[in-house]
Order: structure tokens, then sequence, then C-alpha cells
């Protein structure tokens, strides 16, 4: 499925990436070119060059993410318990509902990966993995929500695609336009994957092993104490989490000590936003549920 508006950028890069042997061919070759039919071939062709990440699709988003999700599959197992990944999507779907972006191209999908680590990875698109070992620091609803709505809203704010390193955008979209000028609708998913790759590679590197920048994790909290309230959860749930955090991690960990500011620091920026009063207690049904799907965990 192509917009006109990505028709339009494709025949754009291919003039672009075409270079001094097109503009050539436009000089000398085609007669019906005016110097001003060129200066606006230059003029389109030069914002078409500077891509940034605002200019991917969703359906690119997509795919970059599975190919991420992919990855990091490769890095983890998943937890393979019907139940307990059955309560997660329906958790997090209906708070994904809630945000600013409650559709993506494939939809958010939540998977629980079979390890102790404190970690969770939110993928471009809407693949949302979080291990056992996060999970085992929550005991409510409440606050399972909470590390959810943290990583929905990375997906929102595009976090993941914006670690894609600026030089390798417009490469890599130059080189979707051109596959997709050549070969629509042919072996898409493979080909995005692999003119992809480094991208992918930036993504997952930011995911497992440098982390979001502060700004980025304060603006995925902050959203996430939103989603929050929006459901009617109590937001201070997140702060539970993060105070559960802290006694768990240890400084310098192959896990969130690596990718996420300290909890005491996340902590301190929520608590600017948050009421001092304390909501009323969660319904039993709702703890119920929770203790059924994964307080086994
Ligand atoms: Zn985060």
């Amino acid at each position: 499925m192509k917009t006109r508006r990505q028709s339009r950028t494709a025949r754009l890069l291919l003039i672009a990436v075409s270079g001094a042997a097109l503009t050539g061919s436009i000089l000398i070759g085609c007669a019906s070119l005016g110097v001003g039919d060129i200066f606006e071939i230059a003029q389109k062709s030069a914002p078409a060059v500077q891509k940034s990440f605002e200019d991917i699709t969703p359906e690119q988003e997509h795919y970059i993410g599975r190919a991420v999700g992919a990855t990091i599959l490769t890095q983890y197992d998943p937890y393979a318990e019907a139940g307990a990944n059955e309560y997660l999507n329906l958790l997090g779907r209906t708070l994904a509902l809630a945000s600013d972006r409650p559709e993506t191209f494939g939809g958010y999908h939540f998977l629980i990966l079979d390890s102790q680590e404190i970690n969770a990875f939110a993928a471009p698109g809407g693949l949302i993995f979080v291990s056992r070992g996060l999970l085992g620091c929550a005991d409510s609803e409440e606050t399972v929500a909470a590390i959810l709505a943290h990583e929905i809203a990375h997906v929102v704010k595009q976090h993941g695609l914006q670690a894609i390193k600026k030089s390798r955008v417009t490469s890599a979209l130059t080189s979707v336009a051109i596959a997709s000028a050549q070969t629509a609708g042919s072996d898409e998913l493979a080909k995005l994957t692999t003119v992809f790759e480094d991208s992918i590679s930036d993504i997952t590197a930011t995911l497992v092993n440098s982390g979001y920048s502060r700004a980025f994790e304060k603006e995925a909290d902050l959203m996430a104490v939103a989603i929050l309230q929006r459901v009617g959860y109590d937001p201070n749930a997140l702060v539970r989490m993060l105070e559960v955090m802290e006694t768990r991690l240890t400084p310098g960990g192959p896990d969130f000590a690596k990718t996420h500011p300290e909890p005491e620091v996340r902590i301190a920026e929520i608590r600017k936003v948050l009421a001092a009063a304390p909501a009323a207690p969660p319904p039993a049904v709702r703890q119920a549920r929770y203790q059924a799907a994964l307080g086994g965990l």
C-alpha cells in the first residue's frame, strides 16, 4: 500500500541518489528542461535527501520494530505461559488505547521474557518485551500497568526510531525508495530488514546497552503517569515500582541499571507532577486477576 506522497518521495530520492550523472543527462540530453525546472528539481531533491526519523512511515516503523524484536529474541527466550502473556496483552492494549497513539500499523503486542534480569524493551511500532525479573518487582495490576505505560510511552514518542544514527536514516530510506520503486510488493519484509540492518543495530544497541537519554526517560515516565490516570490507575504505582527496583538493581548491572537513570532520580521527577493525596485502594477483583495471572512469576 503506497501513498501518493511516498511515490513522490521515491521518485525524488531516485533523482537525488543518481547524483551528477543524472544531472548531466538532464543538462545535456534533455533540451525541454530549462534552468528553472532543474532548479525546482534540485530544490525538491535537497529536502528529500535530508531525511529524519519523522519521515519513516508507520509501515516502515512496523518492519523496523519486527526486526528489532527478532534481534531481542536471539538474546532472550520468551516465557511460554499463555495465561500470563494474555493478561499482559489485555492490560497493555488497554493502556495503549489511552495513550496519545492508540494504534500503530501492526498494533501493540506484549511478551514476557524468561529472564531474571530487571529489564524491558520497547521496539518501534509497539512490540514490548518485559522480563520476569521486572514483573517480579511488581505486586499488583497497578504496578504492572506502570511498567507497561512507561514502555508504551517510548513507542508513542518514537524514542526507538530516534536512536537511529541521523546519517543512516537517509541512506536507509533511499534504499527503501529504490527497492519499492523497482520491485514493488515483492519480498517486502526481507528487503526492509536487509536495508535497515544498520538502523536496527543502532536501536538494539540503545535498548540493550546504552539506554536513552535522561530527557527521553523523563518524558516516558511523565507520559506513563498520564496514561495511568486516564485509565483510572493510581499513578503512584510507578513510584512504588521504582522504589522496589531501587532495592534490587545492582549499580553497573546488565539491566535497567545500565539503560535507565537511577530510580531515585526518576522518582524525584515523577513526584513533581503527582498529587500528594493517596488514591483509593484498588478493587479486590483487580488484585485477584493479577494474582491469578502473574502472582506466580
Ligand atoms: Zn525507559
